[in-house]
């Protein structure tokens, strides 16, 4: 039996095996595979942890293609905590991603590199050089950031006055891909935000949420990356701690030590008044909105909408696809099939939609879409919804 086997084999045990998650599972729905649903998961690690399954290639591979959507997780009658259960087996079973990924992943400095790396590499025909097909999907992804990155090259300040009389403070997690992927996106929650009369936070050094690592059973590095940012925002009397990335927000919002709720930037818009008495021009598009997981793990998808459909002038059309686009954080690099199956209704929509413009909550969502997008011919660019409404704000 495996020594830390005493968590798996009791959070598992929550499972009735009444099958109700199954529907709600994107890659069943793909596979239509017991060993590919969370019942079949669950089932797996169960078999492990009590000594009586070896975990094997096949195995440890059903396990890697769950996307950690946690669609599973809001259908479930018994409240069985399937991401913590993954994240755990994740890190006492042999690792299948390697360490390298996450830790390049969630520093900015190479972050940086990589794009550059990309750009270079773009232009002269050099990604195909690299053994690695891991590499080679990371340059392509990098030279769709580079491409597509046109936001304000300022930096950030740490603090925001608000416009009017302040009604509250709040902090924007950047974490580690926030300063680079959701620039654009930043700068427009903090001009809205500002503008209602809460003051922002921008605390510098932050670390990434830790999901990357935790998902991929590093879960040492992730802690490291939670203390970090606890120091950074608990007890600091914050109203809210913003994200710009659901992805980021759903698992910050999982860390009982924070003592402030954790809201997608949209949602908290929307929780203090919305976008109705803000001077907008019409905006006269038809706009395709993806509501991604991560936001339905956050509950807050419906503020989001909400939001949306009062910017004037726009006709929303929501895609509806199998629950995950396919990005679902390291996935978009170690799974690169199951995404394109994933995604590729999505895209369909899109193109029977006409839309022009996709609005997103979540950076590795809005990177799928357009990776996509573009490559189906579709002229679509991808946005946060906070970058639509800035776009129409009348300036005064
Ligand atoms: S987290 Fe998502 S992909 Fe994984 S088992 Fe649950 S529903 Fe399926
Ligand atoms: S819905 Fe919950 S209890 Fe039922 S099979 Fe799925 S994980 Fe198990």
């Amino acid at each position: 039996m495996c020594v830390n086997s005493d968590f798996l084999i009791k959070e598992a045990d929550r499972c009735v095996k009444c099958g109700l998650c199954l529907p709600h599972c994107p890659t069943y729905q793909l596979a239509r595979d017991e060993a590919e649903s969370p019942r079949g998961r669950i089932a797996l690690i169960q078999g492990w942890a009590a000594g009586d399954l070896q975990a094997d290639r096949s195995m440890l591979a059903h396990l890697d293609h769950c996307l950690l959507c946690r669609r599973c997780e809001g259908a479930c009658p018994s409240g069985v905590n399937y991401s913590e259960l993954m994240d755990a087996a994740r890190a006492y079973l042999p690792r299948t991603t390697p360490r390298w990924l996450p830790d390049v992943l969630a520093d900015g400095g190479r972050q940086r590199m990589a794009m550059k790396l990309a750009a270079v590499a773009g232009k002269s025909g050099m990604q195909a050089w690299f053994p690695s097909a891991i590499v080679r999907r990371m340059l392509r992804i990098a030279a769709t950031l580079s491409a597509s990155e046109s936001g304000s090259s300022t930096s950030l300040k740490k603090y925001y006055a608000a416009a009017k009389t302040q009604q509250g403070e709040v902090a924007v997690f950047t974490g580690c891909m926030g300063a680079t992927v959701d620039r654009r996106a930043i700068a427009a929650a903090i001009e809205i935000i500002t503008a209602s009369g809460y003051a922002v936070s921008i605390p510098p050094s932050q670390q990434c949420c830790g999901a990357m690592h935790a998902h991929a059973g590093y879960r040492q590095r992730a802690a490291e990356q939670k203390r970090t940012n606890l120091a950074l925002f608990a007890g600091k009397g914050y109203d809210s701690l913003i994200t710009l990335s659901s992805g980021c927000g759903s698992y910050l919002a999982d860390i009982s030590e924070l003592d402030c709720t954790v809201m997608d930037a949209g949602a908290f818009i929307q929780q203090i008044g919305g976008i109705g008495s803000l001077p907008l021009t019409e905006i006269r598009r038809k706009i395709a909105i993806f509501l991604p997981c991560t936001l339905a793990a956050m509950g807050q998808q419906k503020q989001v909408m909400a939001l949306l459909q009062d910017l004037p002038g726009a006709e929303l059309i929501e895609l509806q696809g199998m629950g995950c686009c396919g990005g679902a954080g390291l996935h978009l690099l170690t799974q690169p099939h199951t995404g394109e199956q994933l995604v590729e209704p999505l895209i369909h929509q899109l193109a029977a939609s006409q839309a022009t413009l996709v609005a997103t909550t979540n950076s590795g969502c809005a990177l799928q879409l357009q990776t996509s997008a573009n490559k189906a011919g579709l002229g679509i660019s991808v946005v946060h919804p906070l970058e639509l409404v800035v776009q129409q704000l009348q300036k005064t």
